[in-house]
């Protein structure tokens, strides 16, 4: 990393290969670098007088560095990719990490080098996995202690209430970004629906080109990518479409929850959703900012934390009404 122009520069850009060969850039060289208006600084030229004695010229890597597979030449573009998308480690390790990504299933405590590391030990190899790991598991991780172990168990179980958009997003399907993940979800509303689609009918959908239509259906056809979303379900990861009518006036909109003591009819996650579903959200410690508390049988000490901030407590049986009631 070298100073320019009062900030840090650890990376400048080389444009493409071409460039590269232009300029005689090698391994190891020093070079000039200008910064420009783009954020990006770009190498200008090489300094001869520096270069190391053996140096060897860069060439485009003709096989993946990761699983030797040739790479291939993405068409109508530079880039070069690993066409081994299901056998090659490192595209492995990239869909796990943008599984668990802000994006998509966001869960926390599950950074870039923990994915790795599951990879390695073998105890992760697909999505649904992560909801498999146990503590004895995540016990053989470097750095993982039993305060760690719970604070990653109790993120893969938050994560399995997911809004669908976030749940599309997560399944990485070619050419379907952010905004496309989101129109699929309001119109399908649910997985199973959007899975079942044809071309014609996606297109329909406002937004959605023939190009983006085609990459859904090609991977909604693949047998192992309808067997791991089943298995995802399985574990219990449920996707949601917020209902916006409901969400309009509802008295749960905006407002902060906090869930306490064993309720009857919902499990956690299913009264987690159900107010989720009407625009409020869920949190975990009492403060100031919580608007109710949700209290079941033997609740905990969120129960006289919450009376002592005078937070509004619900029952069971208010809270089923307040479901009910649309204003
Ligand atoms: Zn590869």
């Amino acid at each position: 990393p070298v100073l320019v122009a009062g900030r840090t520069i650890s990376r400048a850009t080389l444009h493409n290969s071409e460039e590269i060969e232009r300029k005689d850039i090698r391994v190891g060289d020093y070079v000039y670098i200008e910064k420009g208006g783009d954020v990006i600084p770009k190498v200008v030229k090489v300094i001869i007088e520096r270069r190391p004695a053996n140096s060897i010229p860069w060439f485009v890597p003709t096989i993946c560095p990761v699983c030797e597979t040739p790479v291939v030449k993405v068409s109508g573009e530079v880039a070069i990719r690993c066409p081994n998308i299901k056998g090659c480690l490192e595209q492995q390790i990239r869909r796990l990490i943008h599984f668990v990504g802000k994006g998509s299933m966001d869960i926390e405590n599950l950074g870039d080098k923990v994915v790795e590391k599951l990879v390695e030990k073998g105890f992760v190899s697909r999505p649904s996995d992560f909801y498999r790991l146990t503590t004895n598991e995540l016990s053989q991780l470097e750095g993982f202690k039993e305060k760690s172990i719970t604070n990653l168990l109790t993120s893969l179980e938050k994560s399995k209430i997911v809004p669908l958009d976030r749940f599309i997003m997560a399944l990485g399907i070619a050419h379907v970004g952010k905004g496309t993940a989101e129109d699929l979800a309001r119109k399908t509303e649910n997985i199973e629906k959007l899975s079942a689609l044809t071309e014609e009918q996606l297109m329909d959908i406002e937004g959605i080109g023939g190009k983006v239509a085609k990459s859904i259906v090609s991977y909604f056809a693949d047998p192992v990518h309808r067997e791991e979303i089943a298995r995802l379900l399985e574990y219990g990861v449920a996707p949601f479409v917020e209902d916006t009518l409901a969400i309009q006036g509802h008295a749960f909109s905006g407002k902060s929850f906090i869930l306490t003591g064993a309720l009857e009819h919902f499990s956690r996650n299913e009264a987690a959703n159900l107010i989720k579903s009407r625009g409020g959200k869920v949190s975990e410690a009492v403060s100031k900012k919580t608007d109710f508390l949700l209290v079941g049988e033997d609740p905990g000490s969120k129960y006289e934390k919450a009376k002592s901030l005078g937070v509004k407590i619900l029952t069971e049986d208010e809270f089923i009404a307040a479901l009910e009631s649309n204003d």
